[in-house]
């Protein structure tokens, strides 16, 4: 296929991997992005094997390894009997597989080197409002109604709430959110370095520290927390003083008081919210959707990122394939048809479980599913779960 221009909107991991991919493929790419000064949103993630596994491909393992905290497992108990309810060890899986923990600004920062030495150029402070496909290419608008260029390919890769996969997305926006903070990795961590850990009480409370690693090589190791919380009550806990909130944190977990010590503030926690949709079809016409911007969850499985990492490399490998542009975007699309439709099937299934007012689904999670869980058969499942290994991510193709 001759050399495409290419729009991708956004500076997340979907659009700085796809930018990648298809830059080093030759396409003539560009980047959009709303703020002056790209830079990443949010604490920490977890990269899977399936996302460790594109990192890899694109040559950015050994970096992300150099920073991030290596996950061997994730683990969370109830409260008050502290009963492990949650096991997942990646070692039950064949070949050594692990997680890796990072800071996004590490992720940004690895992805975003490697675009601007791939020779990408990029638009800062510029809100992407649409696309106009009435003509022979795909005219892409800003909000301020600026035409910014026609293109053989709009990627929108603009997350969750972009308008660019409006009407087709129908949003679900979830009852329980998340505050999140990155802490200074506890002196004397009464922590495993190479674990997420969580706690429960029933569904209504969830707290977790998870080993972020650095930021930059010489930047100090950090722990990202995170503290459930409904979103009809974030106004009220806002209201309230910081003090009575760190008391509930410490009545849940008293031994992550001591990491929340730095925190003083409101201001240092960041409260996200989680929408919920699938689109049906993450193409049209010239405009292909990759990343959060086609399917959004809850993070309860962490597999947000990975799946923005795989999306942009099913994308890379379709552009790559036989056929004219419908063929290879219809392409993209099967790759990731099982893959994307499982995950997100089991985050809506498993999100209940652990962030919402059910007495009854705790108590199934507690009593069934965790006995279940830590058969031989059960726990290899889960692990294969986790790690986004449960059918192949790019479908027959990999
Ligand atoms: C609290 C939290 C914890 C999570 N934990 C995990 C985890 O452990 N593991 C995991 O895999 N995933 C996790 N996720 C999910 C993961 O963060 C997302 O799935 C991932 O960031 C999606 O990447 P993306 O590139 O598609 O979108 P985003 O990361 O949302 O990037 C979108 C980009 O587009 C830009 N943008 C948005 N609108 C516009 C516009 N109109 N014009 C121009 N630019 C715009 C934004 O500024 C941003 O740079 C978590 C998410 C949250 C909120």
């Amino acid at each position: 296929m001759k050399p495409l221009d290419v729009a991708v909107c956004g500076c997340g991991p979907a659009g700085l991997a796809a930018a990648l991919l298809l830059a080093r493929a030759g396409h003539r790419v560009r980047i959009f992005e709303r703020f002056e000064t790209p830079r990443p949103v949010g604490s920490g993630l977890i990269i899977q094997p399936t996302g460790l596994g594109v990192l890899e491909e694109l040559g950015l393992g050994a970096e992300l390894a150099s920073l991030g905290a290596r996950i061997d497992r994730l683990c969370g108990r109830v409260v008050p009997s502290n009963r492990v309810v949650l096991d997942v060890r990646y070692a039950v899986l064949r070949g050594g597989q692990h997680g890796v923990a990072v800071q996004r600004p590490a992720l940004f920062g690895i992805l975003s080197r490697a675009v601007s030495a791939a020779g990408v150029e990029l638009t800062p402070g510029v809100e992407i409002a649409a696309v106009d496909q009435g003509g022979a290419r795909a005219q892409l608008l800003a909000k301020s109604g600026q035409r910014l260029g026609d293109f053989d390919l709009v990627v929108n890769a603009l997350g969750a709430r972009s308008p660019l996969s409006m009407p087709q997305a129908r949003r679900t926006v979830l009852p329980y959110g998340a505050l999140w903070a990155n802490v200074p990795w506890p002196a004397n961590s009464p922590f495993p370095a190479n674990a997420l850990e969580q706690r429960y009480f029933r569904a209504s409370r969830m707290a977790g520290i998870l080993p972020v690693g650095r930021a930059e090589a010489d930047a100090p190791s950090l722990a990202a927390f995170f503290w459930s919380l409904r979103r009809d009550r974030f106004e009220s806990w806002r209201a309230a003083s910081i003090a009575d909130w760190k008391r509930e944190v410490a009545e849940l977990w008293p031994e992550a008081a001591a990491a929340l010590d730095g925190i003083v503030d409101h201001q240092q926690l960041i409260f996200a919210t989680y929408d919920h949709f699938t689109l049906r079809t993450p193409w049209a016409g010239r405009l292909v959707h990759i990343g959060d911007a086609a399917h959004s969850t809850s993070p309860q499985l962490g597999q947000g990122g990975n799946m923005a990492l795989l999306d942009a490399l099913a994308l890379g490998r379709a552009l790559h394939s036989d056929g004219d542009l419908q063929q290879r975007l219809h392409a993209y699309a099967r790759m990731r048809f099982w893959h994307v439709r499982l995950f997100q099937a089991a985050s809506a299934m498993f999100t209940p479980f652990y962030q919402s007012d059910s007495r009854l689904l705790p108590l199934v999670r507690d009593w069934l599913a965790a006995p279940l869980s830590q058969l031989p058969v059960g726990s290899r499942l889960l692990a294969r779960l986790v790690a986004g290994m449960t059918v192949p991510p790019l479908g027959k193709s990999r």
